[in-house]
């Protein structure tokens, strides 16, 4: 009787913790890094889109790929699949900050298919920020679709790397068409969570899946139905990985894992990230960033965003400062301390506050 209120006490302690984890909203670090050749073309730079514009960068485009991941993780939808089903739309609860902004010129990494090993040698704060590599198509096709892979789906692992191709080509073509400001930076967005959501441990739910082949393609959801479930109900007429825009078809998946413009993620795969995100990938978080001390002598690019608790910044015999257009952030949770700093007119530094992780 004891040993079975024992067990008991540790499943509700269990259920509370993760239905805890799932309220609280968790923020984590990630690079990105612009992978250009060595006469400094293809992609963006620090001044300029790479296509001849100085009014917009790199920056500015890492902060927008940012700010749409974020707004897209503000929504979540039902799962279409199987049609009718009863499943919880949960508030997801996670989001990104740009921790630093790399722009690396080299012919030998600029390709796609070069970004493992450029992160194994080259990638930045491993152990604590998610690095994005966007690189080249290395087919030279303009329409080449904007894709990627990512490197390590366990959240015990510190090899936390996606690779993406055709953003900077696509922005491109976007820029210079009828319709400059239209699908792209969606586009990105779409494709860069889907690959982040890879390492923060969630597989495809039925794209890769054989087509009406009871292959135990599964993703180890249980709210989230196998493609086989779904093609021997339709007849095999139709595999639930329809892609692009097809939300609103009949049989079509439309959960971020199975590359469509959608939405959904389900309360398994979500429980699965939340999960994730309190054990192993804690140290990805911004309250955990901000629960360690920080000195620093100066800031600036290529560095956007500084965690700390308490945070002393410049001294005496140097000045610290913050200049050329440079948009600084500084996250602390208990105190700041400036010495001998300036944040000169055509810059911005801003300061905001955290609390330190409570799980
Ligand atoms: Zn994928």
């Amino acid at each position: 009787m004891k040993i079975f209120t024992i067990i008991f006490a540790i499943v509700l302690l269990k259920l509370n913790s993760t239905a805890q984890s799932l309220s609280t909203n968790k923020v984590l670090r990630v690079n990105i890094h612009f992978m250009l050749r060595t006469n400094g073309t293809g992609n963006f730079t620090e001044t300029s889109d790479g296509d001849g514009r100085t009014w917009y960068n790199g920056y500015n485009y890492a902060n927008e790929l940012i700010n749409q991941m974020n707004a897209r993780n503000n929504r979540n939808d039902p799962m279409n699949i199987p049609t009718g089903n009863s499943t919880p739309v949960l508030t997801k609860n996670f989001h990104y900050v740009l921790d630093a902004v790399y722009f690396t010129r080299d012919d030998a990494t600029f390709n796609y298919g070069n970004g493992d090993s450029y992160y194994s040698s080259n990638g930045a704060d491993k152990n604590n920020v998610l690095n994005i590599v966007l690189d080249y198509c290395p087919a030279n096709d303009i329409s080449c679709a904007s894709s990627g892979h990512a490197s390590d789906l366990s959240s015990n692992s510190k090899y936390k790397c996606t690779e993406n191709q055709s953003y900077w080509q696509n922005y491109v073509i976007q820029r210079n068409s009828s319709n400059p400001f239209g699908w792209f930076i969606d586009a990105t967005a779409v494709n860069t969570n889907h690959e982040l959501g890879h390492l923060l441990g969630l597989y495809h739910t039925v794209q890769w899946c054989g087509w009406c082949v009871n292959d135990a393609c599964d993703d180890d959801c249980f709210d989230t139905p196998t493609a086989w479930e779904i093609m021997s109900a339709n007849g095999c007429i139709k595999h639930p990985a329809c892609g692009w825009n097809k939300d609103g078809v009949l049989d079509c998946s439309n959960n971020i894992m199975d590359y469509t413009n959608g939405f959904a993620l389900t309360p398994c795969q979500l429980t699965k990230i939340h999960t994730g995100l309190v054990g192993g990938m804690k140290t990805y978080l911004v309250c955990d960033a901000v629960s360690y001390n920080l000195t620093l002598n100066d800031i600036g690019y290529p560095k956007l965003s500084y965690f700390g608790k308490d945070v002393i910044i410049g001294n005496s015999g140097s000045l610290a400062n913050v200049t050329n257009e440079e948009k600084i952030k500084l996250y602390f949770s208990s105190t700041i301390e400036l010495n001998n700093f300036e944040v000169r007119s055509d810059s911005e530094f801003e300061v905001i506050k955290e609390s330190t992780c409570t799980f």
